[in-house]
Order: C-alpha cells, then structure tokens, then sequence
C-alpha cells in the first residue's frame, strides 16, 4: 500500500510520509505524492530529473509562442480574470514596481501594465521568454539572480511554486527581492482541499510530474511567517481553478480517460480515431449540465469550510526580516 513511499520521509521535518495519490505520467513512468500530515504537505517521488522537466515545461507542450492556451471564449475568460486579479491586489498595493514569478508569455504583466504598473517576469523557459520578449516588448529574465534586491512592491507567483524544486527558497529569494513593506500573492494548488481529499488519483489539480509539491495552505502560511511575511489575506474561492478543479476530478472519479475534458478545451483536440478518448469526451460532454452547477456548489462549500481546492495568500513583507538580512 505504501509503494513509491516506503523510503522516502518528508524532506521539510524528516517523519514518515504517506501515499496520497499515485498516477502515471509521461512516458507511462509511475509517480507518487508522498504526503507528510505534520507538514500537510505532499512531494511527487520520484523527482524528475532537470532533462524532464525541462521537456514538460517546453513551449510546444505548454503553450504557444503567444501564450495561447485554450480556445477563443475560454481565453476571453481567462483574460478578464486577470484583469479582476489586478484590481484585487490594488488593494494591498496600488502602483510600483512588479514582478510576476513565471510569467509565460507574459500576459499577466500585460494587465499589470496596462493599470499603470511598472513590470518585470521572470521565466524559466527560454523559448517562451524570448517570444514575451520580443512579441510583447516585456523584459523578462530567466533568473532570479537578474534582478536587484529590494527593487520590487509586488510579486506575484500563481500556480508557480509547485514547480519549483525549493519552494521554500523561493518564497526567501522573494522576499529579498521585494522592498519593505512590499506585497507577495502566491497561488497554488491545496491538497488539503475536499476536491483533493475526495477525489485523490483523480484530482485535476494533481498534474504529475510538473506539480513536484503539493501544498496546503496551513504550510504555506507557516512558511510564509518564516520567510519574514505577515499574511493579510487568504482566498480560497477561485472560481475559474476551483470549478473547473471539481468538475474534471468528478469526470476522472467516474475512470474516464484522465483530463479528457480539459485536452478538449487546451487544444480542441477530439481524437475520434481513439475510440477510449473519444468515448470519454463525449461521455464529459453529456454530463456537463448536472456536474458544472454540482461542481459550482462543492467549490462554494469547500471555501466555506477553509477548504478550497486553489488558495491565494497575499502577504506582505515586515521590516523585521529586512534588517536581519540586512548584510
Ligand atoms: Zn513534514
């Protein structure tokens, strides 16, 4: 029962770990979230290795040179959210400069810039740092040690974290780089959420191996606190996350092909030519009309009860932290 976990312990405070959810991912290789309950805290064993990774963050696999990843309407969406995300954080910081941790093809930048922002990305990948480059006139780095300490009011880094091998020094990094007083919004999947909990193997948001951890909002709280932040808020309804989270982790429950709806939706891909694939879309497809609005209604409830399947916290960075860092 414990295989892909029986020699590993957590790697933030060494107890034994659990199999939460095991799936097979690219190149049919056998992956497990490892999950230590002191830390509520998942880790994908076995870690790919960096050849992978790089492989399965490509800008073919991803997205396009544009950043496009869904169809038309979806993309409308998808951009308007944005634009609300924006205006959400004018709330803690209105104006200055910002940095948006993986930022694509930039276009989160883009709506920051358009209210007024002063912005910068960083981006891992080279290909689709050079098309944010050079298609959107933004600058973007490809990495962090591009940009001078302190310089910063806002970052921003959604859906980022879980790929990132330590996390933990990211959230420190980020702190460093923002002034005193400045904002950090972190988006990340919730493994302590019903969605997660209920559905396991079959959760949207478990996305092996890309997701290298699987964090709960207590533990990026906590380590939020350590890094030198003050958390002002945390939001656990994202409705765009949070439904689609249910809907598709309901489709998969069902042992559907796993994420045949969301293939659909990012490349409109109806592979009739497979008859497991196409059975599943069309099977997704009828089910829409009772599971979107039952998926609308677990996704209110599990917020409700701190237990939402993405969670944004938006911490500020103390001053305290600034001095002891000082040299
Ligand atoms: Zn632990």
């Amino acid at each position: 029962m414990n295989a892909g976990c029986t020699d590993s312990s957590c790697s933030m405070c060494g107890r034994p770990v659990v199999v939460f959810a095991a799936h097979t991912g690219a190149g049919e290789k056998k992956y497990s979230v490892c999950y230590c309950e002191a830390c509520v805290l998942g880790k994908t064993v076995p870690s790919p290795d960096d050849a992978t990774l790089h492989e399965l963050h490509s800008t073919q696999y991803y997205r396009n040179g544009e950043g496009v990843r869904f169809a038309t309407p979806f993309e409308w969406l998808v951009e308007g959210m944005r634009r609300w995300r924006v205006y959400r954080l004018s709330h803690f910081v209105r104006n200055g400069r910002a940095l948006d941790i993986g930022c694509g093809s930039g276009r989160f930048l883009r709506a920051l810039r358009h209210s007024g922002w002063e912005v910068a990305g960083l981006e891992l990948n080279d290909d689709t740092a050079t098309a944010a480059r050079t298609v959107h006139g933004l600058m973007v780095e490809t990495a962090l040690g591009a940009f001078t300490d302190e310089s910063f009011d806002l970052i921003s880094i959604t859906h980022v974290l879980e790929h990132i091998r330590d996390p933990r020094q990211m959230l420190a990094d980020c702190g460093r780089l923002l002034k005193p007083g400045g904002v950090i919004a972190v988006a990340v999947p919730n493994i302590d959420s019903w969605q997660a909990r209920w559905t396991r193997d079959g959760w949207f948001h478990l996305d092996l191996p890309r997701h290298l951890w699987h964090f709960s909002e207590g533990w990026l709280s906590a380590t939020l606190n350590e890094c030198g932040f003050e958390v002002l808020k945390a939001r656990r309804l994202d409705l765009a996350h949070n439904i689609f989270g249910w809907l598709q982790s309901l489709l998969n429950s069902l042992g559907l092909r796993y994420n045949r709806f969301y293939s659909f939706l990012s490349s409109d891909d109806l592979d009739t030519d497979n008859l497991t694939h196409y059975f599943s879309l069309v099977v997704s497809l009828l089910l829409l009309p009772l599971f979107i609005p039952l998926s609308l209604l677990l996704a209110v409830l599990e917020a409700l009860f701190h237990a939402g399947g993405t969670v944004e916290i938006i911490a500020r960075r103390t001053a305290i932290e600034h001095r002891s860092e000082g040299n």
